[in-house]
């Protein structure tokens, strides 16, 4: 598996999801460095059940009042495009299906 991602700086391989216009970001939790981006439009094509939040800052829990959109990846991508299309920081966060 290559899923375990340390970040460069720290060391931790606690990330977070992170959406920034049209890139998707992998950033450390502990020190908000970058560890990996790719297109956001590679993620489309996903049924994976997701929560999208204004970005809190690293290491933080968003306040629900923040939410952008809830539901399957597919579904809710306009709406973190969009949230996303000025510049505003969109966590992902992934929801267990059951
Ligand atoms: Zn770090």
């Amino acid at each position: 598996m290559t899923n375990m991602l340390a970040c460069p700086s720290c060391g931790l391989d606690k990330t977070e999801s992170i959406v920034h216009r049209g890139s998707y970001i992998l950033r450390c939790a502990a020190c908000g460095e970058a560890i990996v981006a790719t297109s956001f439009m590679a993620m489309l094509d996903s049924d994976h059940q997701c929560s999208a939040f204004i970005d809190p800052g690293p290491g933080k829990h968003p306040p629900p009042a923040t939410l952008v959109a809830r539901g399957p990846l597919r579904q809710i991508t306009s709406a973190i495009s969009a949230a996303a299309s000025d510049g505003t920081l969109i966590r992902l966060i992934s929801e267990a299906k059951d």
